[in-house]
């Protein structure tokens, strides 16, 4: 079985404790350690309460992990970003967009993986009522996934409230937040760090899942790790009219170290798109 990574000792350069979603998913696949290691990333930004666009998260993320091989104790390291909003193909759906990224110092070679999902809790509300922020509360699994709070109109950057777990926190939170507000009313938001929300934290251990086993995979060229889909093909035709939808039509899966790439069909064998779904059959 190929194990690259067995008993290997993997920095994870991010904060938020997303280690206890991550370590025993890469001791289970890989047989590695993952150790917390302690890099300023708030320097990157955090949370901005909107997807940015694939090329920017995946750019911070990755200095995030340069950062992590920069400080010099680990060959391997690991970091994290999540990103959330609406889904980029289904605007009306909240969305959770995880990436997950490695750098292998030794073979010099950089793998990451990412996975857009709805199982998100993410919305937020202007709010000057109690009852209705009670409501609010209901609907985002409140006291199992925390809230922030905070005047609507701000000016000091220090009057917020993170990790709201209780009825009588989300009260008094609700009145110091409302008189502190230009307008009266407060913000109120779902605490979208991994340690304050379970359900980013299912998704951050999917996305480990995806990550350990394409390091389990080897190129069949080079025998690197990393083997898995670098990008997708689309133009899947409609079954009826055969006009080329966007759907993905072939997965192209490469090496992250050589040159070697392979073109497949779809892995979950859809082979056709049902004219439901045609902007030419169904506009
Ligand atoms: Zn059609
Ligand atoms: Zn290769």
């Amino acid at each position: 079985m190929f194990r690259p990574y067995e008993n290997a000792q993997i920095g994870l350069a991010t904060k938020h404790a997303k280690k206890t979603a991550i370590a025993p998913i890469f001791k289970s696949i890989l047989g590695a350690e993952v150790i917390d290691l302690d890099v300023d990333t708030d320097i990157l930004g955090a949370f901005s309460g909107e997807v940015p666009r694939i090329g920017s998260a995946l750019e911070t993320v990755k200095r995030k992990c340069e950062m992590g091989i920069e400080k010099g104790f680990f060959d391997f390291c690991l970091a994290s970003e999540g990103s959330f909003g609406p889904h980029p193909d289904y605007p009306f759906i909240p969305c959770d967009q995880e990436i997950l990224y490695f750098i292998d110092n030794l073979k010099k070679i950089h793998v990451w993986a990412t996975i857009f999902s709805n199982k998100t809790n993410y919305n937020f509300k202007k709010t000057t009522s109690f009852p209705e922020l009670l409501e609010f509360s209901k609907k985002v699994k409140f006291p199992t996934h925390a809230l922030i709070i905070r005047p609507n109109i701000w000016e000091n950057k220090n009057h917020i409230f993170k990790g709201v777990q209780t009825e009588e926190g989300l009260k008094y939170s609700l009145e110091v937040s409302m008189k502190r507000s230009k307008d009266g009313a407060a913000w109120v938001e779902t605490d979208m760090r991994a340690h304050m929300n379970p359900s980013r934290m299912s998704v951050i251990q999917e996305v480990a899942r995806k990550l350990a086993n394409q390091l389990n995979t080897p190129c069949p060229q080079c025998n690197s790790p990393g083997w898995g889909i670098k990008r997708v093909e689309r133009g899947l035709k409609c079954s009826y009219c055969s006009f080329e939808t966007d759907w993905v039509k072939s997965e192209i899966y490469g090496c992250v170290f050589c040159s070697c790439e392979f073109k497949q069909l779809r892995s979950d064998g859809i082979m056709s798109v049902d004219p439901s779904m045609c902007k030419m059959c169904n506009p």
